[in-house]
Formats: structure tokens, C-alpha cells, sequence
């Protein structure tokens, strides 16, 4: 297999998870059994994802100039991925989601930060970095507006892009009709076809590769549904299944992978990735992936 160039346009978050045996309530304070801060951002999971399956990988984002920041640029280079056009911008910290888990139920704020200072002029500035790209892999944690250009310049350059519309939003049909590839999972292909007339519609299904989580993925193809089931396993924890689908897909489909092969690929890395604790620590590398496929 080719060793694919991908380009990741995306976030960078610290995720802060507390756990704690009740939620507080307004006005509460109650005491937490442990903290842990552990990397995230879907751009930076999606990055780390198809590093390890091993493409060459370039992350475009932002991070505050604070200690998360310095932090997560240092595992991103651990993960063998180029952190050259990883702005570190002044005057706003890095994005972080603050989790609370107890009981399995969680209460989650994300403060995006830094990942909002990704603008249009950052993105134009490394057209040639587009450009050199096999994919390019985007998410909608940074400014719409930033994605719409990132997916101009790709369109411009002739490089294909897969879009994972997470989370969902109203997107433009002039968006939707460029991309290449979208991922939504089944509560978000709801969201995105709604907005559409059937005419579109049409057009945009046969883009879409649908998750839907233990079931495997769907795709369009000649007018028909196809579904491609993923592989039983023992679920430990499904946090990240989807980055680990959208990291091993554009590694797979930049490769030259058909759509069918590269759908079989990432359904092996996201259920493998489902039978470890963590989003990026269940993540696994492409040896693990071919000796489960067999
Ligand atoms: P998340 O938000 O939890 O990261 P998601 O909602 O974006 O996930 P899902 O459709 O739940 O995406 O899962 C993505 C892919 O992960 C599925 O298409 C499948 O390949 C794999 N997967 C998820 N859950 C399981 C499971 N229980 N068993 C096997 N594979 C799974």
C-alpha cells in the first residue's frame, strides 16, 4: 500500500473528564473520585487515527499559547504527525471539553477557544499544502467558513475530500456538492438530507457513507442501499469509533482502496477501536488491523 498524504483541517481540544458518583447541581459542589486530562478535538483524534495506520499526516488547526497547547502539540509529534501549520494564537486558550462522568451518565461543555481562531487567511495561506495532499479530512469543529474555503481550495487543486459532518449543521449545497465523501452517522444523515430537495437529495446520498455504530456502514451505490457490516467484538468503550472510521477510511481510499475495500478497512479499525478504554488510546495501528482482518 502507498503510503497516502492526507491533510487534516480540524480541531485540537484537552479533554478534562471528572468522575464523580453524582452531578452537581446548580449551586452544588459535590466531591469527584479522579481527573484526567487526555487528548481530543475530532480533528486531532481523525489525525492521530490515520497516523497510525500509517499515512503521512499533516494537522492545520490552532491552540492556545498556554501549557495544553505546548502539550498537545508535543503528543500530535509523538503520533508522528507534522505539526508545522499548528498556530499557537495569543489572547484565547485552547479548546478543551470539560466531562463529567458518573453513573454512565455524563454532562460534557466544550469551550472551542483556539479552534475558533482558525480563520479563512490561515487556510488560503497553506494552499500549497492543500494542494500536495492525497485527501484532505475535515470536521465541523472550526469556523464553517474556514471549511467552505479548505474545500474550494481542494475542489480548486482537484483533491478529494472527505467531509464528516460532526456535529451537525445547516451546511450549503454548494458545500455538500463539492465534497467527495461525507460521514455522517445515522442521527446526522437525518439532519443533512432533511434540508435537501429530492433532486439534491439524490445526488447527495450516492456521497454518503453512513455510520451506524455495531451495524457497520452504509453506502449508496446504483440507486441501492448496501450495507457493509462491521466485525462482533467486545464492546469496552465506543468514545471515538467515529474518528477512528473517518481516519482509517481517507487512509484506505487515498491508498487507492475501492470504496467497498476501504469501507471493509475502517469498519476493522473502528471495531477494534471499540474493545479498548479511550478515544485516541484505543486507536489501532495497521499491523493490528491486518492481522484482525486475517
Ligand atoms: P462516536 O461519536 O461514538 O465516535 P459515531 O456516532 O460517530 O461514533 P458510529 O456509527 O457509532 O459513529 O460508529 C462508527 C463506526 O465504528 C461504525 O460504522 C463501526 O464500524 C464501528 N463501531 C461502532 N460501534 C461498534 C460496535 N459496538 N461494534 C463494532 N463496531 C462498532
Amino acid at each position: 500500500m502507498k503510503r497516502p498524504k492526507i491533510t487534516v483541517i480540524g480541531s485540537i481540544n484537552m479533554d478534562l473528564i471528572t468522575k464523580t458518583t453524582t452531578i452537581p447541581k446548580i449551586g452544588e459542589t459535590v466531591l469527584g473520585q479522579s481527573f484526567h486530562t487526555i487528548p481530543g478535538g475530532k480533528g486531532a483524534n481523525q489525525a492521530v487515527a490515520a497516523a497510525r495506520l500509517g499515512a503521512d499526516i499533516t494537522l492545520i488547526g490552532c491552540v492556545g499559547n498556554d501549557e495544553f497547547g505546548k502539550t498537545l502539540k508535543e503528543h500530535l509529534l509523538n503520533e508522528h504527525i507534522n505539526t508545522t501549520y499548528i498556530n499557537s494564537v495569543e489572547d484565547t486558550s485552547t479548546g478543551i471539553a470539560s466531562i463529567t462522568v458518573a453513573n454512565g451518565d455524563n454532562s460534557i461543555i466544550v469551550a472551542p477557544g483556539a479552534n475558533y481562531q482558525l480563520t479563512v487567511s490561515h487556510v488560503r495561506s497553506l494552499e500549497h499544502v492543500i494542494a500536495n495532499s492525497d485527501m484532505i479530512l475535515l470536521q465541523l469543529e472550526i469556523p464553517l467558513e474556514t471549511v467552505e474555503e479548505a474545500v474550494r481550495l481542494s475542489a480548486k487543486h482537484q483533491v478529494p475530500v472527505i467531509l464528516n459532518p460532526a456535529p451537525i449543521q445547516k451546511l450549503s449545497r454548494n458545500l455538500l456538492t463539492q465534497v467527495n465523501y461525507i460521514t455522517p452517522n445515522e442521527h446526522e444523515q437525518h439532519e443533512l438530507l432533511s434540508l435537501l430537495n429530492s433532486d439534491e437529495l439524490e445526488q447527495i446520498r450516492q456521497k454518503c457513507i453512513v455510520t451506524k455504530g455495531a451495524s457497520g456502514v452504509a453506502i449508496h451505490q446504483n440507486g441501492a442501499e448496501q450495507l457493509i457490516p462491521s466485525y462482533k467484538v467486545d464492546v469496552v468503550d465506543t468514545t471515538g469509533a467515529g474518528d477512528t472510521f473517518n481516519g482509517a477510511l481517507a487512509v484506505a481510499l487515498s491508498s487507492g482502496k475501492s470504496l467497498n475495500e476501504a469501507c471493509h478497512f475502517a469498519n476493522a479499525a473502528a471495531s477494534l477501536s471499540v474493545t479498548k478504554l479511550g478515544a485516541q488510546s484505543g486507536m489501532p495501528t495497521l499491523d493490528e488491523v491486518q492481522q484482525f482482518m486475517g
